[in-house]
């Protein structure tokens, strides 16, 4: 009697199913609870004969296995059809995608390089980390020049008895330029954008990192007025037709004559506001003759050539664009900053 009882059970079980969470635990009680038909076996088990007690017992046994089994398996299947549901919703619709935005140093680097290169200036890149000598001796950096503080920077490897071994963060991108020369003869017509690193404290106007493109041109009978007309143009491309540029006198150790550029306040058009601090000026840039110490340093004969050098902050040119006030955003990755700049990709 009580066999049979565990027979059909047991075919019921195999055939169990289950659309949803629910159904599945309704069967769970069925079967499995304290008040379920398995547990009702127990109470006519009792009355089992002491010689079949064994062999029926073997049968309750195998029955609850199997319907653990069963209601596990639905348990299991179920959750593989949400899953799968999800992934697969047809109804979704493929657009729009969620597209992020360039970072405003990239796009203004962007539009910087590619003013140049349609004046016919191609991309040279060098190390980030290099030695002294192509950072600073190269360039016309006397090992105890003062220049050089005001380029204090990080250091890998310092070496006591020969400076120019000292491995370093470049303090600049002209470190591009030793490399450059060193490895081309002129005509040398290059930009070298990059970042750069200066042992600063960081506030809203100062990082450690940031930065700079430069550019290097070399050839025969290359005159100071050529590199005027090269920056006036690019001022030009940059910040609209009719921004005026000046050269006011400076000095850098790589160049002689050296100057320092201003371009007419775009927001004021010259006239004077906060913004260039009522001069009607702002500065953007410093740039000078290469000095032929540099040139005969990195292997180019300076009696035969000559060339003009220039270079310029990065971020110093996307806040003229932009107006950022806090250099530290440019490095936060805040989504909220960056969203700003969708429309000017
Ligand atoms: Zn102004």
């Amino acid at each position: 009697m009580i066999t049979d009882k565990i027979e059909q059970l047991l075919g019921e079980v195999q055939m169990l199913s289950a659309q949803n969470a629910d159904e599945i635990e309704q069967l769970r009680l069925k079967y499995l609870s304290k008040k379920g038909e398995i547990t009702a076996l127990m109470a006519d088990f009792r009355n089992v004969a002491a010689d079949q007690k064994k062999a029926v017992g073997i049968k309750i046994n195998e029955l609850k296995q199997a319907a653990t089994d069963k209601i596990n398996a639905l348990k299991e299947q179920l959750a593989t059809t949400e899953d799968t549901d999800n992934e697969l919703d047809l109804t979704r619709t493929a657009y729009p995608l969620p597209l992020g935005t360039r970072h405003p140093l990239t796009i203004a680097r962007n539009q910087i390089i590619d003013i140049f290169q349609r004046m016919g200036f191609t991309l040279a890149k060098g190390p980030e980390i290099d030695d002294d000598l192509h950072v600073f001796t190269k360039l016309n950096f006397a090992a105890d020049h003062p220049a050089r503080d005001m380029q204090d920077t990080f250091f890998i490897e310092q070496n006591p008895n020969d400076v120019t071994r000292n491995i370093l963060l470049r303090s600049h991108t002209s470190n591009d330029q030793s490399h450059y020369m060193e490895t081309h003869q002129p005509p040398i017509r290059v930009i070298c954008p990059g970042r750069v690193y200066r042992n600063e404290a960081i506030s809203a106007r100062a990082h450690c990192f940031f930065h700079q493109l430069e550019g290097l041109y070399i050839d025969k009978n290359v005159s100071f007025t050529d590199l005027k007309q090269v920056l006036l143009t690019f001022a030009r491309e940059l910040f609209g037709e009719n921004t005026e540029i000046r050269l006011r006198p400076s000095y850098f150790p790589f160049t002689e004559p050296s100057a320092e550029m201003d371009i007419s306040c775009h927001i004021c058009g010259g006239t004077g506001c906060g913004f260039c601090k009522h001069t009607g000026w702002v500065e953007i840039l410093g740039c000078g003759m290469v000095d032929p110490n540099v040139l005969e340093a990195c292997g180019i004969d300076s009696t035969v050539y000559s060339g003009y050098a220039f270079g310029l902050g990065i971020e110093r040119i996307t806040n003229l664009k932009y107006q950022v006030a806090d250099l530290r955003m440019f490095s936060e990755n805040d989504v909220r900053f960056l969203r700003e700049f969708e429309a000017a990709n």
